[in-house]
């Protein structure tokens, strides 16, 4: 028997592959799936054109049997199968892919369904396996060929045998060693969640013999072991489906599923974009702050699909940091991928979604804000702080896609409002927006400073988180109406202007107010006497751009 050799590039790719290219082993059984898939696909396609052939749907499935005694691991497929001269071609050549080519030579239109283009994922199995067989019969032959190989040092291809057209892969699962586990390849139960999580969605079902236990009929309390073929993919993505179909228990069964959370949405957003950029969505907003949200631990992003295959878990540039707190998937068949399918080739299809899905969760929110207050609110408790953020990063770059979302507590409505809102309520003469900053409603009523602004009749702003205030300098006018604190300088409001009157009484008790000032030299710049006041005796205001909440907030930061 000769053994043939691997190219020689081929031989120092595979040695590279096997070692650097996937970041994580389990994979290896996503590429073989997406393999047997696109081998039933094939077949499909073939049906279409050839009267001689008919595609029952019924025939095609992928299937896993686990052999533990013998560590072996069997991906079978019901698919086109391979000619030794294919067998040759396709798995003795490395990055040549016989997919790309099918695609290419039957210049499908709709045969983007088909998964495989690089031609490098089936060598992903040496990363469990020391030895790798395929046995193949391709459509329309009565000769089955085995494809052997040990990794680098070559394959051999012989005569075998198998009843029916399709590929079996067997993989010898390499023994554990100090480092590695490899055992976890045989368990059925995580092959199970493998699957689960990578090929949910490929059409075809997956099955394996999985084995359970029971109780005894006829032995109380005693249990039998029994085996029993399942399906373990669901096949069609709920993306996929049709939105009329769905119900909002749809929804959420499927952000349970996922473990995107464990309560109960607060929203879903479904996306069937058909435009530049062809993809499909479902963004959720939690209904509650996910239990790690405001640690260092928390990482963003979104599920990235290509065709229904798992690509990357969590894909952070799909969404802005102010909307963090997104979760959900988007599946598109546009995304160039790299070889390792683990990073896309280029960003432009991904920016272009990211942009998006940006709007789309933006305007989902100001709908909830003008039609559903309750809701909005409910949101609003949970991540209203994540906004604040958003206006105030990047120096505010974001401000004008944010501000219409944020709500601040009302003096006047005693409840959170708008911006818009409260501009809408100004009184014609009002020059400013008056807000007032403390660490509670209750205490920020209290403030002397608010006394004034309440007087005239003017509605003001209750700060009480420590981001709000930096927020607001940042968007520093809201509909051209500036913001003005409280206990700022100027309020724009006629009584404080300096009268005669206060003139005098500041002159006569010059001294008292000189003496005042040593008293407290280094904590305030000048005692005087202020109109500002109603039933306080004294209050303190600030001269600058810095408030006295900020200068608190900034003197508790490290530096
Ligand atoms: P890709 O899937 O990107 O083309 P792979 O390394 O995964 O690359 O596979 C190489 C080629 O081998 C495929 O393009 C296909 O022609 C062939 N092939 C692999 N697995 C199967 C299979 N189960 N049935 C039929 N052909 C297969
Ligand atoms: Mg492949």
């Amino acid at each position: 028997m000769e053994v043939k050799q691997f190219q020689a590039e081929s031989k120092r790719l595979l040695e590279m592959m096997i070692n650097s290219i996937y970041t994580q082993r389990e994979i290896f059984l996503r590429e073989l799936i997406s393999n047997a898939s696109d081998a039933i696909d094939k077949i499909y396609y073939k049906a279409l054109t050839d009267d001689n052939l008919v595609f029952d749907k019924d025939n095609y499935f992928v299937k896993i049997s686990v052999d533990k005694d013998n560590r072996t691991l069997i991906v079978s497929d019901t698919g086109i199968g391979m000619t030794p001269e294919e067998l040759e071609a396709n798995l003795g050549v490395i990055a040549k892919s016989g997919s790309l080519a099918f695609k290419k030579e039957t210049e499908l239109k709709d045969g983007h369904d088909i998964i495989g283009q690089f031609g490098v994922g089936f060598y992903s199995a040496f990363m469990v396996a020391d030895t790798v067989k395929v046995i193949s019969r391709a459509l329309g032959s009565d000769k089955a060929y085995a494809w052997e190989s040990q990794g680098a040092d070559g394959y051999t291809i012989t005569e075998a045998t198998k009843d029916s057209v399709g590929t079996d892969i067997y993989m010898k699962i390499k023994e554990n060693t100090e480092d590695d586990n490899y055992d976890e390849f045989l368990e059925q139960y995580r092959l199970r969640a493998i699957i689960k999580k990578y090929s949910d969605f490929i059409k075809y079902p997956i099955k394996m013999e999985m084995t359970s236990s029971r109780p005894k009929e006829d032995a109380e309390g005693e249990f039998e072991e029994y085996t029993e073929e399942q399906t373990l993919n669901s096949m069609v993505p709920i993306w996929r489906r049709n939105r009329n179909e769905l119900t909002d228990q749809d929804y959420t069964n499927f952000y349970n599923e996922k473990r995107y959370g464990f309560d109960q949405p607060l929203k879903h957003i479904h996306i069937s974009a058909d435009g530049a950029v062809v993809y499909r969505s479902i963004l959720y907003i939690p209904g509650s702050i996910p239990f790690d949200f405001y640690s260092k631990e928390y990482e963003k992003g979104l599920e990235l699909y290509s065709n229904g295959v798992l690509i990357m878990e969590k894909s952070s540039d799909l969404l802005p940091d102010y909307f963090s707190f997104v979760k959900g998937m988007v599946d598109s068949e546009d995304l160039s991928l790299n070889i390792s399918r683990e990073m896309l080739q280029h960003d432009r299809q991904l920016k272009l979604i990211a942009k998006n899905i940006k709007n789309r969760i933006k305007s989902t929110l100001q709908t909830m804000l003008k039609d559903e207050r309750d809701n909005y609110l409910k949101f609003y408790e949970s991540f209203g702080r994540q906004l604040k953020f958003g206006v105030y990063n990047d120096y505010g770059a974001n401000k004008e896609e944010l501000q219409d979302l944020l709500m601040f507590y009302s003096s006047k409505e005693e409840k959170l409002v708008t911006l818009a809102e409260y501009v809408e309520r100004m009184p014609e003469e009002q020059k400013y927006i008056y807000y007032a900053t403390g660490p509670s409603i209750e205490r920020i009523a209290r403030l002397p400073q608010t006394e004034l602004v309440a007087d005239k009749g003017y509605e003001i702003l209750y700060l009480t988180e420590d981001i709000d205030e930096f927020a607001i300098k940042i968007i520093a006018a809201y509909k051209e109406k500036e913001f003005r604190s409280v206990s700022g300088g100027d309020l724009g409001i006629e009584q404080e202007t300096q009268d005669e009157a206060t003139e005098q009484a500041n002159e006569e008790n010059k001294e008292l107010f000189e003496q005042m000032s040593s008293l407290l030299a280094n904590k305030v710049k000048s005692v005087r006497v202020s109109k500002r006041l109603r039933s306080h005796p004294v209050c303190l205001t600030a001269e600058g751009e810095v408030t006295i909440e900020m200068e608190k907030v900034l003197s508790q930061m490290p530096d």
